[in-house]
Protein backbone atom coordinates (compact mmCIF):
# COMPACT_ATOMS: atom_id res chain seq x y z
CA UNK A 1 0.00 0.00 0.00
CA UNK A 2 1.57 3.13 -0.88
CA UNK A 3 -0.28 7.05 0.11
CA UNK A 4 0.92 10.86 -0.17
CA UNK A 5 -0.07 12.83 2.38
CA UNK A 6 0.48 16.09 2.83
CA UNK A 7 1.62 17.44 6.61
CA UNK A 8 -0.82 20.13 7.60
CA UNK A 9 2.72 21.70 8.63
CA UNK A 10 2.02 21.62 12.28
CA UNK A 11 4.89 19.38 14.65
CA UNK A 12 3.51 19.23 17.95
CA UNK A 13 6.31 19.03 20.15
CA UNK A 14 6.47 17.89 23.83
CA UNK A 15 7.13 16.31 27.15
CA UNK A 16 5.65 13.46 29.12
CA UNK A 17 6.32 13.77 32.50
CA UNK A 18 8.10 11.43 35.08
CA UNK A 19 6.63 8.75 35.97
CA UNK A 20 3.87 8.49 33.01
CA UNK A 21 3.15 5.77 30.85
CA UNK A 22 5.11 6.25 27.85
CA UNK A 23 2.66 4.21 25.00
CA UNK A 24 -0.55 5.33 27.32
CA UNK A 25 1.17 9.02 27.79
CA UNK A 26 1.70 9.33 23.87
CA UNK A 27 -1.99 7.57 23.13
CA UNK A 28 -3.37 10.30 25.21
CA UNK A 29 -1.81 13.26 23.30
CA UNK A 30 -2.76 12.00 19.96
CA UNK A 31 -6.36 11.58 21.35
CA UNK A 32 -6.33 15.16 23.05
CA UNK A 33 -5.00 16.73 19.49
CA UNK A 34 -7.03 14.17 17.48
CA UNK A 35 -4.03 13.29 15.45
CA UNK A 36 -5.52 10.49 13.24
CA UNK A 37 -2.21 9.86 10.76
CA UNK A 38 1.28 10.76 10.77
CA UNK A 39 5.02 9.87 12.46
CA UNK A 40 6.23 10.28 15.85
CA UNK A 41 9.96 10.67 17.26
CA UNK A 42 11.18 11.14 20.36
CA UNK A 43 14.06 10.45 23.15
CA UNK A 44 14.61 10.39 26.91
CA UNK A 45 15.13 7.55 29.82
CA UNK A 46 12.99 5.01 31.52
CA UNK A 47 12.80 3.93 34.83
CA UNK A 48 11.45 0.32 33.72
CA UNK A 49 10.62 -0.95 30.48
CA UNK A 50 8.27 -3.67 28.37
CA UNK A 51 8.96 -4.75 24.90
CA UNK A 52 8.00 -7.54 22.21
CA UNK A 53 9.54 -9.42 19.54
CA UNK A 54 7.10 -10.84 17.20
CA UNK A 55 8.02 -14.71 17.11
CA UNK A 56 7.26 -15.28 13.16
CA UNK A 57 6.97 -19.50 13.46
CA UNK A 58 4.68 -18.98 16.13
CA UNK A 59 2.81 -15.79 15.26
CA UNK A 60 3.43 -14.27 18.75
CA UNK A 61 4.70 -11.58 20.61
CA UNK A 62 7.23 -12.50 23.10
CA UNK A 63 7.85 -10.00 25.51
CA UNK A 64 11.05 -8.45 27.63
CA UNK A 65 10.42 -6.52 31.18
CA UNK A 66 13.19 -4.08 31.38
CA UNK A 67 13.12 -3.36 35.52
CA UNK A 68 16.23 -0.92 35.05
CA UNK A 69 16.68 2.63 34.23
CA UNK A 70 17.16 3.07 30.67
CA UNK A 71 18.27 5.50 27.98
CA UNK A 72 15.45 6.01 24.97
CA UNK A 73 18.31 5.91 22.23
CA UNK A 74 15.12 6.29 19.45
CA UNK A 75 11.75 6.04 19.53
CA UNK A 76 10.01 5.87 16.18
CA UNK A 77 6.25 5.14 15.19
CA UNK A 78 3.16 5.66 13.45
CA UNK A 79 0.23 6.42 13.86
CA UNK A 80 -3.05 5.39 11.66
CA UNK A 81 -6.51 3.59 12.98
CA UNK A 82 -7.28 0.44 14.57
CA UNK A 83 -10.73 -0.71 15.52
CA UNK A 84 -12.02 2.47 14.75
CA UNK A 85 -9.76 4.08 17.14
CA UNK A 86 -5.99 6.13 16.70
CA UNK A 87 -2.90 3.59 16.95
CA UNK A 88 0.63 4.29 17.42
CA UNK A 89 2.66 2.10 16.20
CA UNK A 90 6.27 2.46 17.99
CA UNK A 91 9.71 0.95 18.02
CA UNK A 92 12.07 1.52 20.72
CA UNK A 93 16.15 1.16 21.21
CA UNK A 94 16.83 1.24 24.50
CA UNK A 95 20.35 1.27 26.50
CA UNK A 96 21.65 0.55 29.64
CA UNK A 97 24.93 0.88 32.03
CA UNK A 98 26.54 -1.19 29.81
CA UNK A 99 25.93 1.09 26.89
CA UNK A 100 24.28 -1.76 24.63
CA UNK A 101 21.57 -1.55 22.61
CA UNK A 102 18.28 -3.52 23.28
CA UNK A 103 14.52 -2.69 21.73
CA UNK A 104 11.65 -3.87 20.33
CA UNK A 105 7.87 -2.85 20.38
CA UNK A 106 6.74 -0.56 22.77
CA UNK A 107 4.41 -1.93 25.29
CA UNK A 108 2.49 -0.49 28.00
CA UNK A 109 4.14 -0.27 31.41
CA UNK A 110 7.18 1.26 30.19
CA UNK A 111 7.47 4.18 32.51
CA UNK A 112 9.02 7.55 31.74
CA UNK A 113 11.86 9.00 33.64
CA UNK A 114 12.34 12.00 30.64
CA UNK A 115 10.59 11.98 27.60
CA UNK A 116 10.78 14.69 24.33
CA UNK A 117 8.96 13.95 21.62
CA UNK A 118 7.98 15.07 18.22
CA UNK A 119 4.69 14.37 16.25
CA UNK A 120 4.13 15.20 12.50
CA UNK A 121 0.65 15.19 11.32
CA UNK A 122 -0.13 14.49 8.04
CA UNK A 123 -3.72 15.28 6.20
CA UNK A 124 -5.51 12.86 4.46
CA UNK A 125 -7.25 9.26 5.71
CA UNK A 126 -5.55 7.40 7.63
CA UNK A 127 -4.90 3.39 7.29
CA UNK A 128 -6.84 1.34 9.01
CA UNK A 129 -5.15 -1.82 10.66
CA UNK A 130 -6.78 -5.35 10.07
CA UNK A 131 -5.80 -8.38 10.53
CA UNK A 132 -3.53 -10.20 8.31
CA UNK A 133 -3.70 -14.32 8.23
CA UNK A 134 -0.20 -14.74 6.41
CA UNK A 135 1.76 -12.74 9.30
CA UNK A 136 -0.37 -13.05 11.82
CA UNK A 137 -0.09 -9.52 12.20
CA UNK A 138 -2.33 -5.89 12.34
CA UNK A 139 -1.40 -4.54 8.61
CA UNK A 140 -2.51 -1.79 7.08
CA UNK A 141 -5.36 -2.91 4.81
CA UNK A 142 -7.24 0.16 3.85
ZN1 LIG B 1 5.83 -3.35 16.18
Amino acid sequence: MFREYKTNAVVCQGNLSRGEDLLKGLTAVLNKKNITCGCITGIGAVTQARIAYFNHAQKRYEELFLQQGMEILSLTGNISQKDGVIFPHIHVVLSGSDFKAIGGHLLDETLVYAFEYEILQFEGTPFVRKFDDDTGLFLWKE
